[in-house]
């Protein structure tokens, strides 16, 4: 999914849940922090003022946590890791993140690790897949996002979530139909 989809179906999915001026940032962060990997510079699609703090923490976030992550995951597997939806698209770094977050502020934890998932099942429903234990459990689906109309499936379904006013598991689920293959590895 494009980054602004990942942004507005998270905050579609837990807007319910949000209270605190922090769980907004947490959220609209790990919302697209798995795409760490490709885009140095994200949230384009948001005006400057906050395009530019969410930049400057996802860049903290990269140097702290994913350098020696990704050093320790490239020893293992090798430079596979180092791709596009590898090591960021895990559960791995979903659990370790939000038990950092976690320990200072429970409910930002939980939301932090909640967008993060939502991240990997976004992405599973998507041509490429993604590997929820990488290397393994491999999820991929039909939605092609280099298709010019089929991108934007994912907007025009959550304009309709929005008109309806359906609950969101309700679109979640009928996602679920896109999944075409799921194998261990
Ligand atoms: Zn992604």
């Amino acid at each position: 999914m494009l980054q602004h989809q990942h942004f507005l179906w998270t905050f579609f999915v837990l807007w319910d849940y949000l209270s605190q001026p922090w769980d907004y940032v947490i959220v609209a962060l790990f919302s697209v922090l798995p795409d760490i990997d490709i885009t140095p510079k994200k949230f384009q699609f948001l005006p400057k003022v906050l395009r530019d703090p969410l930049n400057l923490i996802t860049s903290l976030i990269w140097k702290i946590f994913y350098l020696p992550y990704v050093m320790v995951a490239g020893w293992f597997i090798g430079e596979k890791a180092l791709e596009h939806r590898t090591i960021t698209h895990a559960l791995w770094p979903a659990l370790m993140l939000s038990a950092i977050i976690y320990w200072f502020y429970p409910q930002g934890g939980l939301l932090a690790f909640a967008s993060y998932v939502l991240h990997l099942y976004f992405d599973s429903i998507t041509k490429s897949g993604v590997r929820w234990l990488y290397p393994w459990l491999y999820i991929r689906g039909r939605l092609n996002t280099s298709s010019w109309w089929q991108r934007f499936i994912p907007d025009v379904v959550l304009a309709g979530a929005l008109y309806l006013q359906t609950p969101a598991w309700l679109p979640l689920l009928l996602f679920a139909l896109l999944i075409k293959e799921v194998r261990l590895s």
